[in-house]
Protein backbone atom coordinates (compact mmCIF):
# COMPACT_ATOMS: atom_id res chain seq x y z
CA UNK A 1 0.00 0.00 0.00
CA UNK A 2 1.35 3.75 -0.56
CA UNK A 3 -0.20 6.79 0.64
CA UNK A 4 0.05 10.35 1.11
CA UNK A 5 -0.92 12.46 4.21
CA UNK A 6 -1.88 15.65 3.56
CA UNK A 7 -2.64 18.22 5.76
CA UNK A 8 -1.02 21.37 7.14
CA UNK A 9 1.72 21.12 10.40
CA UNK A 10 0.14 20.01 13.47
CA UNK A 11 -2.81 18.07 11.78
CA UNK A 12 -1.95 15.12 13.03
CA UNK A 13 -0.32 13.55 9.72
CA UNK A 14 2.89 12.00 12.01
CA UNK A 15 0.35 9.87 14.49
CA UNK A 16 -2.00 8.85 12.01
CA UNK A 17 1.32 7.84 9.83
CA UNK A 18 1.99 5.55 12.42
CA UNK A 19 -0.96 3.68 13.12
CA UNK A 20 -1.13 3.10 9.59
CA UNK A 21 2.60 1.84 9.68
CA UNK A 22 1.62 -0.66 12.34
CA UNK A 23 -1.66 -1.56 10.50
CA UNK A 24 -0.44 -2.08 7.28
CA UNK A 25 2.98 -3.17 8.16
CA UNK A 26 4.07 -0.52 5.50
CA UNK A 27 7.04 2.41 6.27
CA UNK A 28 6.41 6.08 6.72
CA UNK A 29 8.52 8.14 4.80
CA UNK A 30 9.13 11.78 6.95
CA UNK A 31 10.69 14.45 5.14
CA UNK A 32 10.71 16.24 8.24
CA UNK A 33 12.28 13.44 10.30
CA UNK A 34 15.01 12.77 7.60
CA UNK A 35 15.71 16.27 7.10
CA UNK A 36 16.27 16.81 11.02
CA UNK A 37 18.32 13.15 10.94
CA UNK A 38 20.23 15.11 8.24
CA UNK A 39 20.88 18.12 10.26
CA UNK A 40 21.24 16.27 13.33
CA UNK A 41 24.36 14.29 11.66
CA UNK A 42 25.43 17.66 10.10
CA UNK A 43 25.66 16.28 6.64
CA UNK A 44 26.08 18.49 3.66
CA UNK A 45 21.93 18.30 3.38
CA UNK A 46 21.84 19.13 6.68
CA UNK A 47 23.48 22.13 6.21
CA UNK A 48 21.44 23.14 3.58
CA UNK A 49 18.18 22.26 5.55
CA UNK A 50 19.18 23.85 9.20
CA UNK A 51 18.48 27.53 8.38
CA UNK A 52 15.49 27.03 6.32
CA UNK A 53 14.12 24.43 8.31
CA UNK A 54 14.73 26.73 11.39
CA UNK A 55 12.63 29.95 9.78
CA UNK A 56 9.65 27.40 8.74
CA UNK A 57 10.38 28.06 5.36
CA UNK A 58 10.47 25.03 2.66
CA UNK A 59 13.74 23.21 1.72
CA UNK A 60 14.66 23.50 -2.59
CA UNK A 61 12.29 21.23 -4.31
CA UNK A 62 15.53 19.46 -5.56
CA UNK A 63 16.65 18.56 -2.00
CA UNK A 64 13.45 16.58 -1.00
CA UNK A 65 12.80 14.74 -4.59
CA UNK A 66 16.45 13.51 -4.04
CA UNK A 67 16.14 11.92 -0.47
CA UNK A 68 12.68 10.29 -1.15
CA UNK A 69 14.13 8.98 -4.66
CA UNK A 70 16.57 7.22 -2.66
CA UNK A 71 14.25 6.41 0.44
CA UNK A 72 11.39 4.64 -1.89
CA UNK A 73 14.51 2.57 -3.73
CA UNK A 74 15.27 1.15 0.11
CA UNK A 75 14.42 -2.53 0.84
CA UNK A 76 11.80 -1.67 3.63
CA UNK A 77 9.87 0.40 1.47
CA UNK A 78 9.31 -2.21 -0.98
CA UNK A 79 5.76 -3.64 0.81
CA UNK A 80 4.41 0.01 0.83
CA UNK A 81 5.04 3.59 2.70
CA UNK A 82 3.15 6.26 3.72
CA UNK A 83 4.39 9.55 2.66
CA UNK A 84 4.28 12.17 5.87
CA UNK A 85 5.17 15.78 4.46
CA UNK A 86 5.82 15.08 1.15
CA UNK A 87 5.33 15.84 -1.52
CA UNK A 88 4.71 19.60 -0.09
CA UNK A 89 4.29 21.29 -3.86
CA UNK A 90 2.90 21.00 -7.39
CA UNK A 91 6.41 20.25 -8.61
CA UNK A 92 7.56 17.86 -6.17
CA UNK A 93 4.56 15.69 -6.35
CA UNK A 94 5.29 15.71 -10.18
CA UNK A 95 8.57 14.17 -9.64
CA UNK A 96 6.43 11.49 -7.40
CA UNK A 97 4.70 10.68 -10.07
CA UNK A 98 7.48 10.66 -12.26
CA UNK A 99 9.11 8.26 -9.54
CA UNK A 100 6.56 5.90 -9.21
CA UNK A 101 6.07 5.42 -12.69
CA UNK A 102 9.61 4.73 -13.92
CA UNK A 103 9.52 2.49 -10.68
CA UNK A 104 5.81 1.10 -12.37
CA UNK A 105 4.30 1.36 -8.90
CA UNK A 106 1.30 3.89 -8.06
CA UNK A 107 -0.34 5.57 -5.46
CA UNK A 108 -2.96 4.09 -3.65
CA UNK A 109 -4.44 6.85 -2.59
CA UNK A 110 -3.83 10.60 -0.71
CA UNK A 111 -5.79 11.64 2.56
CA UNK A 112 -6.40 14.85 3.42
CA UNK A 113 -6.35 15.63 7.04
CA UNK A 114 -8.83 19.07 6.93
CA UNK A 115 -8.23 21.44 9.94
CA UNK A 116 -8.81 24.75 11.88
CA UNK A 117 -5.87 27.26 11.73
CA UNK A 118 -6.79 29.13 14.38
CA UNK A 119 -7.19 25.92 16.35
CA UNK A 120 -3.39 24.51 15.27
CA UNK A 121 -1.98 28.08 16.27
CA UNK A 122 -3.48 28.14 19.96
CA UNK A 123 -2.38 24.35 20.14
CA UNK A 124 0.90 25.08 19.32
CA UNK A 125 0.78 28.24 21.42
CA UNK A 126 -0.30 26.04 24.91
CA UNK A 127 2.22 23.06 23.40
CA UNK A 128 5.10 25.84 23.96
CA UNK A 129 4.00 26.83 27.11
CA UNK A 130 3.75 23.75 29.01
CA UNK A 131 7.11 22.86 27.32
CA UNK A 132 8.77 25.36 28.21
CA UNK A 133 6.95 25.01 31.72
CA UNK A 134 8.14 21.31 32.13
CA UNK A 135 11.83 22.76 31.09
CA UNK A 136 11.91 20.92 28.08
CA UNK A 137 14.13 22.01 24.82
CA UNK A 138 11.73 23.33 22.06
CA UNK A 139 12.47 23.06 18.16
CA UNK A 140 13.51 26.12 16.73
CA UNK A 141 10.38 25.69 14.44
CA UNK A 142 8.14 25.16 17.51
CA UNK A 143 6.66 28.51 18.12
CA UNK A 144 3.40 30.55 17.07
CA UNK A 145 4.87 32.77 14.73
CA UNK A 146 6.94 30.33 12.85
CA UNK A 147 3.88 27.71 12.95
CA UNK A 148 1.95 31.16 11.05
CA UNK A 149 4.29 31.05 8.38
CA UNK A 150 4.43 27.47 7.91
CA UNK A 151 0.39 27.90 7.71
CA UNK A 152 1.34 30.38 5.15
CA UNK A 153 3.40 28.22 3.22
CA UNK A 154 1.47 25.37 3.09
CA UNK A 155 -1.71 27.27 2.25
CA UNK A 156 0.20 29.06 -1.23
CA UNK A 157 2.15 26.21 -2.03
CA UNK A 158 0.74 22.51 -0.92
CA UNK A 159 -2.85 23.09 -0.74
CA UNK A 160 -3.06 23.26 -4.58
CA UNK A 161 -1.82 19.53 -4.43
CA UNK A 162 -5.94 18.74 -3.00
CA UNK A 163 -6.56 19.72 -6.67
CA UNK A 164 -3.49 17.56 -8.37
CA UNK A 165 -4.98 14.81 -6.69
CA UNK A 166 -8.19 15.22 -7.33
CA UNK A 167 -8.05 15.86 -11.10
CA UNK A 168 -6.45 12.34 -10.90
CA UNK A 169 -9.70 11.25 -8.64
CA UNK A 170 -6.77 10.15 -5.87
CA UNK A 171 -7.72 12.37 -2.59
CA UNK A 172 -10.39 11.54 0.18
CA UNK A 173 -11.14 13.82 2.59
CA UNK A 174 -11.08 13.36 6.72
CA UNK A 175 -12.08 15.89 9.50
CA UNK A 176 -8.63 16.51 11.00
CA UNK A 177 -10.45 18.06 14.16
CA UNK A 178 -11.89 15.12 15.30
CA UNK A 179 -10.78 12.94 17.82
CA UNK A 180 -7.47 10.99 17.18
CA UNK A 181 -9.49 7.51 16.63
CA UNK A 182 -12.13 8.53 15.10
CA UNK A 183 -10.02 10.44 12.63
CA UNK A 184 -7.79 7.03 12.58
CA UNK A 185 -11.22 5.05 12.19
CA UNK A 186 -12.33 7.58 9.00
CA UNK A 187 -9.31 6.39 7.63
CA UNK A 188 -9.47 3.05 7.93
CA UNK A 189 -13.23 3.16 6.43
CA UNK A 190 -11.68 5.17 3.17
CA UNK A 191 -8.99 2.46 2.97
CA UNK A 192 -11.29 -0.22 3.43
CA UNK A 193 -12.63 -1.23 -0.51
CA UNK A 194 -15.99 0.00 0.24
CA UNK A 195 -14.54 2.96 1.46
CA UNK A 196 -11.94 3.25 -1.20
CA UNK A 197 -15.02 3.62 -4.36
CA UNK A 198 -16.41 7.05 -2.22
CA UNK A 199 -14.76 10.72 -2.21
CA UNK A 200 -14.68 11.02 1.44
CA UNK A 201 -15.04 10.02 5.01
CA UNK A 202 -16.14 11.79 7.73
CA UNK A 203 -14.85 11.10 10.75
CA UNK A 204 -17.71 9.87 13.07
CA UNK A 205 -18.67 11.94 16.70
CA UNK A 206 -17.57 10.44 19.73
CA UNK A 207 -19.25 7.11 20.73
CA UNK A 208 -22.32 7.90 22.67
CA UNK A 209 -22.61 5.79 25.74
CA UNK A 210 -24.84 2.95 25.31
CA UNK A 211 -28.81 4.55 25.60
CA UNK A 212 -31.08 3.14 28.45
CA UNK A 213 -34.18 4.65 25.80
CA UNK A 214 -34.21 1.35 24.42
CA UNK A 215 -34.57 -0.42 27.34
CA UNK A 216 -37.23 2.54 28.49
CA UNK A 217 -41.15 1.61 28.46
CA UNK A 218 -43.32 3.21 26.27
CA UNK A 219 -44.05 7.14 27.21
CA UNK A 220 -46.95 6.83 30.55
CA UNK A 221 -46.09 3.67 31.30
CA UNK A 222 -43.72 2.14 34.00
CA UNK A 223 -41.43 -0.23 33.83
CA UNK A 224 -41.93 -3.56 35.84
CA UNK A 225 -39.18 -4.32 38.32
CA UNK A 226 -39.64 -7.02 40.67
CA UNK A 227 -39.65 -5.73 44.35
CA UNK A 228 -36.04 -7.97 45.11
CA UNK A 229 -34.75 -6.42 41.99
CA UNK A 230 -35.75 -2.66 43.25
CA UNK A 231 -34.04 -3.11 46.48
CA UNK A 232 -30.73 -4.46 44.52
CA UNK A 233 -30.95 -1.68 42.26
CA UNK A 234 -31.10 0.95 44.81
CA UNK A 235 -28.39 -0.57 46.89
CA UNK A 236 -26.05 -1.00 43.80
CA UNK A 237 -27.09 2.75 42.30
CA UNK A 238 -25.71 4.29 46.27
CA UNK A 239 -22.74 2.33 46.08
CA UNK A 240 -21.89 3.43 42.43
CA UNK A 241 -22.64 6.75 43.36
CA UNK A 242 -19.31 7.20 46.13
CA UNK A 243 -16.92 5.01 44.47
CA UNK A 244 -17.76 4.08 40.70
CA UNK A 245 -18.66 6.86 39.71
CA UNK A 246 -16.24 9.14 41.14
CA UNK A 247 -13.29 6.78 40.13
CA UNK A 248 -14.66 6.53 36.71
CA UNK A 249 -15.14 10.50 36.78
CA UNK A 250 -11.36 10.94 37.61
CA UNK A 251 -10.71 8.17 35.09
CA UNK A 252 -12.69 10.07 31.85
CA UNK A 253 -10.54 13.55 33.23
CA UNK A 254 -7.42 11.63 33.26
CA UNK A 255 -7.90 10.39 29.57
CA UNK A 256 -8.88 13.45 28.46
CA UNK A 257 -5.95 15.08 29.95
CA UNK A 258 -4.06 12.89 28.30
CA UNK A 259 -5.63 12.59 24.92
CA UNK A 260 -5.25 16.60 24.77
CA UNK A 261 -0.97 15.71 25.70
CA UNK A 262 -0.74 12.95 23.52
CA UNK A 263 -2.17 14.93 20.75
CA UNK A 264 -0.49 18.58 21.33
CA UNK A 265 3.28 16.75 21.63
CA UNK A 266 3.12 14.12 18.97
CA UNK A 267 0.65 15.61 15.95
CA UNK A 268 2.85 17.85 14.06
P1 LIG B 1 7.69 18.53 9.09
O1 LIG B 1 8.30 17.75 10.21
O2 LIG B 1 7.10 17.69 8.03
O3 LIG B 1 6.75 19.58 9.58
O4 LIG B 1 8.90 19.31 8.38
C1 LIG B 1 9.76 20.18 9.09
C2 LIG B 1 10.45 21.10 8.12
O5 LIG B 1 11.23 20.34 7.19
C3 LIG B 1 9.53 21.94 7.24
O6 LIG B 1 9.09 23.12 7.88
C4 LIG B 1 10.42 22.23 6.05
O7 LIG B 1 11.36 23.24 6.36
C5 LIG B 1 11.18 20.92 5.90
N1 LIG B 1 10.49 19.98 4.99
C6 LIG B 1 9.95 18.78 5.32
N2 LIG B 1 9.40 18.19 4.26
C7 LIG B 1 9.59 19.03 3.22
C8 LIG B 1 9.23 19.00 1.85
N3 LIG B 1 8.57 17.96 1.32
N4 LIG B 1 9.59 20.05 1.07
C9 LIG B 1 10.27 21.10 1.58
N5 LIG B 1 10.63 21.21 2.86
C10 LIG B 1 10.30 20.19 3.68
Amino acid sequence: MRLILLGPPGAGKGTQALRLVAKHAIVQLSTGDMLRAAVAAGTEVGLRAKSIMDAGQLVPDDVVVAIIADRIGQADARRGFVLDGFPRTVPQAEALDRLLAARGLKLDGVIELKVDEGILINRIATRVEEMTARGEKLRADDNPDVLKGRLAAYRALTAPLADHYARKGMLKTVDGMAPMDDVTAAIDRILSPAGAAKGSAKAKPAAKKPSRSKAKPAKGRKAKVPAKGRAKKRAKASAGSKGHKSAQAKNKAGQRKSGTKRRLTKAR
